[in-house]
């Protein structure tokens, strides 16, 4: 089976906004084996559209679309299609009867362009939108198959996951089990340099990887007749691949490096405190993301000027002053001081130069250090990356929050 994507809308040819849709999806088809020919994109027009439609059903099985559902006069994707497979949009009650919900539930009056909504090319399989009001639809016919999405990615995503991708396990008739090994520490043509061979020896799992956001995820996806056999073709790849990258992976479910700290902390019963100077926030922020964190995370600084670092954690004027506040003496004390002020277990502090401005040929952008006090003892590492000044931040975050699961993993039991 070989795929089309289309994705719906002027503000994509304009610029506006990323077809991430056309990536997500082709990543899940390549999953299921079919093999994705060509992305389209093409604005709100009419005349444009089902010329696309036309040519994508004239050379591929499957047509996925992506945007233009929604109630407006220039959302019209479906208007188009029915009338290109000569299908009349019929009114389908209950999902008239959910929308009337969605609004109530938000407190808001149904419009009578939401109503159009409800209506659905006759004989298509409805998609339920649980996120939103536009429903999908599935149509069928001469043999071949168009799926229409809404555009918003939260809304498209779960509502391929929840019918498209199991129907489509059904139609090749295999069942995919995925595993998502998240990697930091190491940069993604190391890592891949490393499980190279293993890469080009499989087929089945597959091992793609791909970069995340300042780190790096390699997804493993086996198919089998059955869910059990997929796990257990999953089982020794995912053990070969940890035995070349080691304790860089920080995940094989996908759960992100502030949920895996999180975890540690609680299971430990350890408090942390964060005193960020370039991050502004981040790596509290990220804390903040994992649900259960109050029993381990109560506060958090952002000191940013000196004064804030000396008055809120008590750094000394002079170590200001020859060290610099980018500097390992800068970081320590910090980190000591925001452990005396809070009586947290793991304090953190965090100091550099996220650019671009303010760096130094001594003390480049990109230059930074982080301390991680416990009272075991205390590591300051210092780091130098590059990138832009949302890389540095965030990739900062991420290795003040590993340095946090180094060192809890080094704890004995
Ligand atoms: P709505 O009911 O929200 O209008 P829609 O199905 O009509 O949904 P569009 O109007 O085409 O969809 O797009 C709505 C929003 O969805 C866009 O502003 C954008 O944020 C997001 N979006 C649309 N297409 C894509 C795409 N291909 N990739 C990523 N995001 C997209
Ligand atoms: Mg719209």
């Amino acid at each position: 089976m070989n795929a089309e994507i289309i994705a719906v809308g002027t503000e994509l040819l304009m610029g506006q906004i990323t077809n991430t849709n056309a990536q997500y999806l082709s990543r899940r088809l390549a999953d299921l084996g079919i093999r994705v020919l060509y992305h389209s994109v093409v604005g709100d027009n009419p005349q444009r559209l089902s010329d696309s439609l036309a040519l994508a059903l004239s050379r591929t099985d499957v047509v996925i679309m992506t945007g233009g559902l929604g109630p407006t006069r220039d959302d019209l994707t479906k208007e188009t299609v029915a009338a290109a497979f000569g299908l009349p949009l019929i009114l389908n009650e209950e999902v008239h009867g959910q929308i009337a919900a969605f609004f109530r539930k938000i407190n808001r009056d149904m419009v009578e362009s939401n109503a159009k909504q409800a209506y659905l090319p006759a004989g298509s399989t409805i998609i339920p939108n649980r996120n939103g009001t536009a429903p999908g639809c599935i149509i069928r016919k001469d043999g071949k198959i168009v799926a229409l999405f809404p555009g918003p990615p939260k809304e498209m995503i779960p509502m391929f996951e929840d019918t498209l991708f199991p129907w489509f396990e059904q139609m090749t008739n295999q069942v995919l089990a995925s595993r998502m090994l998240r990697v930091f520490g190491i940069g993604e043509s190391m890592m891949e340099d490393k499980i190279l061979d293993l890469i080009e020896a499989q087929s089945n799992p597959t091992i793609a990887p791909y970069v995340g956001d300042g780190d790096v995820v390699v997804r493993v996806t086996a198919s089998a007749r059955t869910r059990p056999e997929a796990e257990a073709l999953l089982d020794p790849c995912v053990l070969a691949i940890g035995e070349r990258l080691g304790d860089f992976i920080y995940t094989t479910d996908g759960t992100p490096m502030e949920e895996v700290v999180g975890h540690l902390l609680m299971m430990r019963n350890l408090k942390i405190s964060v005193a960020e100077s370039c991050t502004g926030g981040l790596i509290a922020a990220k804390l903040v993301n994992v649900s259960g964190i109050s029993a381990v995370f109560e506060r958090s600084y952002v000191v940013y000027a000196d004064s804030a670092k000396k008055g809120e954690l008590g750094v000394s004027a002079t170590t200001l002053e020859r060290y610099g506040a980018v500097s390992p003496e800068t970081a320590l004390e910090m980190a000591e001081g925001l452990q005396k002020k809070t009586g947290c277990d793991v304090a953190v502090a965090v100091t550099g130069i996220a650019g671009p401005e303010g760096g130094t040929p001594g003390k480049p952008v990109g230059l930074v250090y982080v301390a991680v006090k416990m009272q075991s003892g205390v590591v300051c590492r210092e780091f130098r990356m590059n990138g832009n000044r949302e890389r540095i931040r965030t990739v900062t975050a991420l290795h003040a929050l590993d340095m946090v699961r180094r060192t809890l993993l080094a704890l004995p039991d």
